[in-house]
């Protein structure tokens, strides 16, 4: 049985996590865990990075062809779809955001794990609205890298 079946929330044993050097290229990571009829995902990637066997099948990252343009990350209806940077010993993480008020550049907001956890502040490094789905990039600790998934604002 899969982590989240019995605790309802993600963990990093569920995903597949790039190695590091593709989180310091920058690399989409996909947390999509439900076989539903979807791919917006795949359709979206210029590169033929993300791929599925069937469209009911979980999305697959090529890490090698991801390029970390950010652009899958806007189109996912499930918001799972997330872009993190490791650089510095800091960790740019792009991740969808659709509540309001929208972030600025230059905020300083509050970061939350996936389990809705305050992990601290995070620095706002770039805002870009796309339609209802905003791409909010943050930065955080780079040990944080894999456990910030949202913000508060
Ligand atoms: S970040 Fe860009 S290159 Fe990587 S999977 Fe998403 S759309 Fe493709
Ligand atoms: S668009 Fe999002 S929810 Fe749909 S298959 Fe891709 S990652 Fe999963």
């Amino acid at each position: 049985m899969k982590n989240y079946e019995k605790t309802g929330v993600l963990s990093n044993n569920d995903i597949t996590i790039p190695d590091l050097q593709y989180l310091k290229r920058g690399v989409a990571i996909v947390e999509c865990i439900q076989h539903i009829p979807c791919n917006p995902c795949v359709d979206s990637c210029p590169f033929n990075a993300i791929s599925m066997k069937d469209i009911n099948d979980l999305p697959v990252v090529d890490f090698e062809r991801c390029v970390g343009c950010g652009k899958c990350i806007s189109v996912c209806p499930g918001l799972a779809i997330f872009l993190v940077k490791i650089k510095n010993k800091k960790a740019l993480i792009s991740l969808p955001y659709e509540f309001n008020p929208v972030p600025k550049l230059g905020d300083n907001i509050i970061a939350l794990d996936r389990m809705g956890v305050n992990r601290g502040s995070a620095l706002v490094k770039r805002v870009v609205k796309s339609g209802k789905t905003s791409v909010i990039t943050i930065e955080v600790d780079d040990s944080l890298a894999m456990e910030i998934r949202n913000i508060k604002v």
